[in-house]
């Protein structure tokens, strides 16, 4: 008999990221006996992937960042880790998912897939040597790629691209940015806090092509050549392609669930099929998708009540993201899509505080660089709620 089919039924979560063992630590505190079974195909450990993009600074490896392997956490929960597992399919009116090492029977499943890099067609012979970092596995292929080496080229220069960016100038690499956008974090800053942050990773000797795309990869004798749609050309070692994520949603749309940008889930954090549920990066959330540890934390302290019967309604604070780049730490509460208001945008010593109000003052969203971030409790308790 396969490791999965000795399992026996009761809750069942797919994915060991933050958001599979936040909730199994929220339901731990409410209930230390009901049975849970954890599939996952990554090795079952646990690790921050926020540190993936600091993990150069702080002098860390992939290996290093791993804070417990699978066989502690499931300890440490009372869990049943199936681990290198893949889930292949759901079917909700047996109740049964079907994993690569057999099938596991639940009471209540939640999907906890996260999400996968957007990856652009792009031309030219050395595609396949396009990375990307989304897990601990993709870093540790990065680390190797870089070993030795001098320059990087990351395309997106969103969060993620501008914490990678940061954290390979402290390391000493020479590191060229292009996003389309006119303005680095567009999404997330007013345009003259973007600039300032640019401004302060230039310092950091950053490269910057803005308003341009790759048109082709190829590989040359010199490294990998990096052809604009300007008409320049960036000569790299390492191409890192970090320009956004996707919800998983194939699982949960082959077995009848809705799906729109995420998963979809009501405020109790369940699908459109009974004894379903989602959180994490892959669930929209009453038609919010936060790709982000705040709303995890959150989500699953409303989820586990409702996975053990006790009705609960998720409600979302104000939840500021920090983007980790040391030249110039920086602290964002967008205001939501579609909100009417102006930014004012004043400069503080050391810092600029960029407030996003209404018509009639109302405080919406804020941006804090460098000093100002020291305003961010203060001015978060003003925030209306987001759920
Ligand atoms: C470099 C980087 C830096 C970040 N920094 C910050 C930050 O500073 N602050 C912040 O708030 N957020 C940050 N984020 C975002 C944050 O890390 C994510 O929101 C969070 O980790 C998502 O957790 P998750 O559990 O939803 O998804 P994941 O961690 O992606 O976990 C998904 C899990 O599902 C498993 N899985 C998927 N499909 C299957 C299947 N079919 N069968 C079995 N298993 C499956 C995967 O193997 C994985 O274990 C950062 C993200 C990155 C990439």
């Amino acid at each position: 008999m396969s490791q999965a089919q000795e399992s026996s039924p009761g809750i069942v979560i797919i994915g060991s990221g933050m958001a599979g063992f936040t909730t199994i630590r929220e339901i731990r505190k409410l209930d230390k006996e009901v049975p849970i079974t954890l599939v996952t195909r990554e090795p079952g450990y646990s690790y921050s992937k926020p540190m993936l993009s600091t993990a150069l600074a702080s002098n860390k490896n992939a290996e290093q960042l791993i804070s417990t392997n699978a066989e502690g956490m499931a300890d440490q929960l009372a869990t049943n880790i199936l681990s290198n597992t893949e889930v292949h399919e759901i079917d909700s009116k047996q109740q049964i998912i079907t994993t690569s090492s057999g099938q596991v029977p639940y009471s209540k499943l939640v999907l906890c897939l996260g999400s996968d890099q957007i990856r652009l067609p792009l031309e030219g012979n050395a595609v396949d040597s396009i990375m990307s970092v989304n897990d601990l596995e993709d870093y540790a292929k990065f680390r190797q790629a870089i070993a030795g080496k001098k320059r990087v080229a990351i395309l997106g220069a969103g969060l993620i691209g501008c914490e990678f960016a940061n954290d390979l100038a402290i390391a000493s690499y020479e590191v060229d940015v292009i996003d389309l956008a006119p303005q680095i974090l567009g999404r997330l800053l007013p345009k003259e806090a973007s600039q300032a942050l640019q401004d302060k990773l230039s310092e950091a000797g950053i490269h910057w092509h803005l308003g341009t795309t790759v048109q082709s990869l190829d590989k040359t004798v010199d490294g990998l050549s990096v052809t604009l749609a300007n008409g320049k050309v960036v000569i790299c070692d390492v191409f890192l392609s970090a320009v956004g994520l996707k919800p998983r949603l194939e699982l949960a749309q082959k077995a009848g669930i809705k799906t729109g940008l995420g998963i979809q889930v009501d405020r109790k954090l369940e699908t459109n099929i009974q004894n379903i549920y989602s959180i994490g990066d892959c669930a929209e959330v009453d038609g919010l998708v936060l790709p982000y540890i705040m709303p995890i934390m959150q989500a699953a302290r409303a989820l586990a009540p409702n996975l053990l019967g006790q009705e609960t309604m998720l409600t979302y604070p104000a939840m500021p993201v920090m983007v980790k780049t040391p030249a110039l730490p920086t602290i964002v509460s967008p205001p939501p899509n579609g909100t009417i208001g102006q930014w004012t945008i004043s400069s503080v010593d050391g810092g600029i505080e960029a407030l996003f109000k209404s018509s009639d003052g109302k405080l919406l969203g804020f941006a804090l660089l460098g000093a100002a971030t020291a305003q961010r409790a203060a001015l978060t308790k003003e925030l209306p709620a987001l759920l």
